[in-house]
């Protein structure tokens, strides 16, 4: 069987075909610059269109989708009703489900018969029990608005995850795994017996860890102060918190770990340090949560190429536990995922 992942971001369009169930990739590739000025690629079914023209038969499609909220809790098979269901999640991840949504349209208008499956990047976090998800807001918010902590990343934790048990010759539902996902985007997730009991991004991937770009944890008082000060407007904020902030924004130099590192500079220094310190608090508060850890696994550009970033995080950290943890470094593969997912929901 031949399986096509979609992974549609606002400008591209990431592909990967495989034969399932041996899991062999047949081809991938990248559509860029989608609608971009002087693009003769206008839209993501014209991008498609180019795709289903270098593949030869397809039987079901996988959709990478970045937001299910409470709906979505495992992959499903998308109809009418899934779709009205991803398109009232845009309103919570304007960024990202518009164009998660529009592949998903097209593919439908360009291959009618083919089975389609969403897999969402927050399902595998709709295990987290109310006191991990519930904010310290009037719960009103979350009644109306959905205002709770969703994370992200899910499919890529719930792989390494996974790959972490067949490592260890262990069923999953027997382990405590900790996954950091360290990419420019960042989180890390808490994993008892297979199920994620509590992770780092929250109404947004804004929240938790110290990443290329976002902020991560700050006093929310520190938002209004600034847009007071600087006299900004909520994108601009918004933007200061998402694309200035970071390592690049602590550093002043690259939201690139590579070039922090190689960096004699104090502040490209101090941005490693505050990046690695905030990673050790949650893996101690995930250990203490869990009564104990088996594993920490560490994936994406930092966690499996950064062996000096690693061996800081873990420096010190479970001397005081009896049983120390396996550390694994498992390369992510969110398209793989989708595959086995999308496999599984049709064959
Ligand atoms: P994204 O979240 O965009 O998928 P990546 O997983 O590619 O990001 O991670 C990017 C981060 O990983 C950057 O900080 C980069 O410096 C760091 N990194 C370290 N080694 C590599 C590598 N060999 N390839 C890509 N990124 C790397």
């Amino acid at each position: 069987m031949q399986i096509l992942v979609i992974n549609c971001g606002s400008s591209s369009i990431k592909y990967r075909l495989f034969r399932m169930p041996e899991e062999f990739v047949i081809l991938k590739g990248l559509i860029e610059h989608i609608g971009e000025k002087g693009s003769k690629i206008k839209d993501h079914y014209c991008g498609l269109k180019i795709i289903f023209k270098k593949i030869n038969g397809v039987d079901a499609i996988g959709h990478r989708v970045v937001h299910g909220a409470e709906k979505f809790k495992q992959p499903v098979l998308i109809n009418n009703s899934v779709i009205k269901g991803i398109r009232a999640c845009c309103r919570i991840a304007p960024l990202h489900n518009p164009a998660n949504l529009a592949g998903i349209l097209a593919c439908k208008k360009l291959l009618p018969d083919i089975k389609q499956v969403a897999v969402f990047d927050t399902a595998f976090h709709q295990t987290l029990p109310e006191y991990a998800y519930i904010y310290g807001l009037p719960y009103e918010y979350y009644r109306r608005w959905g205002i709770r902590k969703y994370g992200f990343h899910g499919t890529s934790h719930e792989y390494i995850a996974y790959e972490a048990a067949r490592i260890l010759k262990k069923p999953l539902t027997k382990l405590k795994i900790i996954t950091c996902h360290l990419g420019n985007g960042c989180s890390i997730t808490a994993i008892n017996r297979g199920k994620s009991i509590d992770t780092s991004m929250g109404f947004t991937p804004l929240e938790g860890l110290v990443m290329g770009t976002r902020c991560g944890d700050i006093d929310p008082a520190v938002v209004t102060y600034i847009m007071q000060k600087k006299k900004l407007d909520i994108s601009q904020i918004d933007d200061i918190l998402n694309k200035e902030s970071g390592l690049k924004g602590i550093s002043g130099l690259s939201n690139d770990m590579r070039i922090l590192e190689r960096s004699l500079d104090k502040r490209a220094k101090l941005a490693i340090e505050i990046f690695i310190y905030r990673i050790k608090k949650y893996i101690g508060a995930y250990t203490a949560v869990m009564g104990g850890v088996d594993a920490v696994v560490f994936t994406a550009g930092i966690g499996e190429n950064q062996k000096g970033i690693r061996q800081r995080i873990c420096w010190g950290l479970f001397t005081h536990l009896k049983n120390k943890p396996k550390i694994l470094v498992i390369p992510t593969n969110e398209e793989l995922m989708i595959a086995r997912q999308t496999y599984n929901l049709i064959k």
